[in-house]
């Protein structure tokens, strides 16, 4: 179902090259620290600087972000450089905080996109504001489509115009190339189900590498998104929180260099195959690290193998696992045939894998 959301007014903060870019620190970690990036980005022409102050961290004990205490480091920044300042907002105090120190955007991180009790209680802080900031809502850290639109229809139902999604990748349980994983089918199917929102990518929580950041950042420029939103960081291996994938403001100079144009938005029919062929690169790219999945859970079992004395190939396992591998890909309209010997080959490369 497509949801038109009337009146959606372009989000704020100068272009560069006709694409949003949102840049700075994972974490506001010193006033020296805020307003050394702010400045370096400031003179690349970047436009909205961005910064975390409430950390949602896997583990207690990790460092939590600085709390109202970096709102005034914020604040300089916006006063001494006239980029527009975003911070990350997941209850109704940090909005009231955050709109307290005049903050232009909030974004809703993964962890709270994904639930919707949270999103209501943001949306509906915003909702008695007069003066309504921008709101990006980054995908729920799950791959869904729904729960992401259900949140950012929430927050225009709070009556802000002025929303954007980010593509930030999804939680990627064992062996992935990338920190989490994007699907980008599911943007740019939320583009088609929310005519005229801003989608834009944020390629240093997808692939949680500094050296991985400018090709991702180029894939997703190549298919249309409206911006990028980057962890940089003056020192990134200094960083007190995803110190992996910041860049430096050198770097993000070199990466804004590197980047293709923006691709035609009133695209001919042949984009639809160009977008087609990027879902099939998509679903390569999963098969890749599905596969290699596969195989290390094979190496491990030929350990226990070992260790308990069985012998490599156990036929009648084999024989059960291909009837039941067959009878679930008939489900999913896939030919008994072609699924033979495509198991048989991934077998035969698993009980090698088991033999080194
Ligand atoms: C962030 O942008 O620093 C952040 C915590 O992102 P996410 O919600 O995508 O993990
Ligand atoms: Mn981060």
């Amino acid at each position: 179902m497509k949801y038109q959301l009337p009146d959606l007014e372009p989000l704020p903060g100068t272009r560069i090259d006709g694409r949003l870019i949102i840049a700075g620190p994972c974490s506001a970690e010193s006033r020296t620290q805020v307003i050394t990036t702010a400045r370096a980005l400031s003179e690349l022409g970047v436009g909205v600087f961005r910064a975390g102050i409430w950390k949602p961290r896997t583990h207690p004990g990790s460092f939590e972000g600085f709390g109202v205490d970096a709102l005034p480091w914020l604040s300089m920044v916006r006063r001494t450089t006239g980029m527009l300042i975003a911070t990350e907002v997941a209850t109704p105090a940090h909005v009231a905080a955050a709109m307290r120190a005049e903050v232009d955007i909030l974004w809703i991180g993964a962890r709270t996109a994904a639930n919707p009790f949270a999103v209501q209680e943001i949306a509906d802080a915003l909702t008695v504001l007069d003066r309504k900031p921008a709101v990006l809502v980054k995908n729920p850290v799950n791959p869904d489509l729904e729960l992401w639109i259900g949140a950012i229809r929430r927050i225009y139902a709070a009556g802000v115009r002025r929303i954007g999604a980010i593509h930030r990748g999804f939680s990627t349980y064992g062996q992935s190339l990338y920190r989490n994983t994007p699907h980008w089918s599911i943007p740019i199917e939320l583009r088609h189900r929310i005519p005229g929102l801003p989608v834009i990518c944020d390629p240093s929580h997808i692939t949680g590498r500094a050296d991985l950041v400018p090709q991702v950042a180029i894939q997703a420029t190549q298919m249309g998104f409206d911006g990028l939103i980057i962890e940089t960081h003056p020192s990134p291996c200094d960083a007190l929180s995803d110190s992996a994938q910041q860049i430096t403001p050198q770097q993000l100079a070199d990466l804004l260099h590197k980047l293709p144009p923006m691709p035609d938005k009133e695209a001919s029919p042949a984009a639809n195959l160009d977008e087609l062929r990027r879902e099939i690169d998509d679903v390569d790219d999963e098969l890749l690290q599905i596969l290699a999945r596969r195989m290390d859970v094979a190496r491990r079992i030929g350990e226990v193998k070992k260790e308990s004395g069985m012998s490599i190939v156990q036929t009648d396992r084999y024989n059960s696992l291909m009837e039941a591998r067959v009878d679930a890909g008939a489900r999913l309209g896939l030919s008994g045939d072609f699924l033979r010997k495509l198991l048989a080959t991934i077998h035969e490369e698993s009980v090698k894998q088991q033999l080194h």
